[in-house]
């Protein structure tokens, strides 16, 4: 079996079925193959995951948790569940795994009904410093439903302020503390957070949604060490299908589950389960570590690259998969920058820097990834050809004939640079 489409033949199970979907998913599959993917949250899976996704469990429910369910003929599913549970367990050394949350977003509100009541007081990153919208946005329910207060990076080195994550810990008192980050290109010292949360008697989130595959592949420390909870998303560097996970201490086991189903969810979708027990295994293996040095090693020569081009890079470079970079100096914003880039077919996004002045729909920087592009095979020179590239289209934003020479430069490369389950 194999999900990954043909492009040159129509014997595709969905044309036949549905031809408008097939040719949006055709179109989908070329823009992944031929362009460059620079998204920091994105990655492409194994064949295998890929596969594991397009499977006869997407028709199974199993609300409840392996040997307790509410549905009958669950026995082969709980393998695959308990399979998913204890390498997630063994990957990252946690006593307890909940791998049902549907996305990472659903991991995190699991955690605030264990660690919260509504109207409590939480402290996290702010999210026009690097943090996510579950950490406390206006609109999100993180927002509506409890008293979100955010501490952000230092002005001077934009790293975390870690005197005033202390400061704001003392005077607000929260009842959870929250780590990690959307867009902070430096590793985040879990141990310095949890001695700021015992001090003040606060529980310790770590949200790893980005960087998890760099803790898996222990590159970064690994904040199931020192956290009450740890969140994460399946699909950015960890590699696997788009979902998400909770681990967490013993003590916690019975209050998770019970908040990610029924708390949270209804049935869990065992096609993902699968696909997440695949990703876990993958990570398991010498070769993921392999894989995750170099895209450290491809995001610091992407940045070196950038940082000699003139872009100014927050932080001053990178620790991790990722960079945020300010472009104002050519004279526009993200939004020109990420659009121009789009038509050459370097994906990415546009992002707001710390201490930003422009406005969220057309910010100060983008934001860069090399985990696809890593993933594909890509190496050192190929990411100092692709910064090449990106200051090659910042400098041209209005020369249509640059970009579009720029765009064919690209599906040169990338014809040599093949994505996984796609022939
Ligand atoms: C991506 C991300 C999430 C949530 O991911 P979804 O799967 O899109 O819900 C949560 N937290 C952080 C820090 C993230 O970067």
């Amino acid at each position: 079996m194999s999900t990954a489409l043909n492009l040159d033949q129509s014997t595709s199970p969905i044309e036949a079925a549905d031809p408008a979907v097939f040719a949006a998913i055709s179109e989908e599959q070329r823009r992944q193959v031929e362009g460059l993917e620079l998204i920091a949250s994105e990655n492409y899976t194994s064949e295998a995951i890929l596969a594991a996704a397009g499977t006869v469990l997407t028709n199974k429910y199993a609300e409840g948790y392996p040997g307790r369910r509410y549905y009958g003929g669950c026995e082969h599913v709980d393998v695959i569940e308990n399979l998913a549970r204890d390498r997630a367990k063994e990957l990252f050394t946690a006593e307890h795994a909940n791998v049902q949350p549907h996305a990472g977003s659903q991991a995190n509100m699991a955690v605030f009904m264990t660690a919260l009541e509504p109207g409590d007081t939480f402290l996290a990153m702010d999210l026009a410093h690097g943090g996510h919208l579950t950490h406390g946005m206006r609109l999100n329910i993180s927002g509506k439903y409890f008293n979100a207060v955010h501490y952000g990076v230092r002005e001077d080195d934009q790293r975390i302020d870690f005197d005033q994550v202390a400061r704001l810990a003392r005077e607000h008192k929260p009842k959870l503390i929250i780590a990690g980050a959307s867009a902070y290109p430096r590793e985040i010292d879990h141990p310095k957070f949890a001695e700021i949360a015992s001090e003040v008697g606060a529980k310790l989130m770590v949200d790893m949604a980005h960087y998890s595959g760099l803790v898996a592949a222990r590159v970064h420390n690994n904040p199931a060490e020192v956290a009450d909870f740890v969140t994460s998303t399946s699909h950015k560097t960890l590699r696997g299908p788009r979902s998400g996970f909770v681990l967490c201490r013993s003590e916690y086991q019975k209050d998770i589950d019970r908040n990610v189903f029924p708390g949270l969810q209804g049935g869990p979708l065992m096609h993902v389960v699968a696909a997440k027990a695949i990703c876990f295994q993958e990570a398991l293996q010498p070769s993921f570590r392999t894989y995750v040095e170099q895209v450290v090693a491809n995001a610091q020569a992407l940045a070196a690259t950038l940082t000699a081009g003139g872009l100014k890079l927050t932080s001053g470079g990178t620790d991790n998969h990722l960079m945020l970079c300010d472009v104002t100096g050519f004279g526009f914003g993200g939004k020109v920058a990420e659009e121009a880039l789009d038509r050459a077919g370097i994906t990415c996004n546009k992002n707001m820097i710390p201490y930003d002045t422009r406005k969220p729909m057309d910010p100060s920087g983008v934001r860069f990834g090399s985990a696809a592009l890593t993933t594909r095979g890509m190496k050192e020179a190929e990411m100092q050809q692709v910064g090449g590239w990106i200051l090659d289209v910042l400098r041209n934003v209005d020369n249509e004939d640059a970009v579009a020479r720029i765009c064919e430069a690209i599906r040169e490369l990338t014809a040599d640079f093949p994505v996984p389950g796609i022939r």
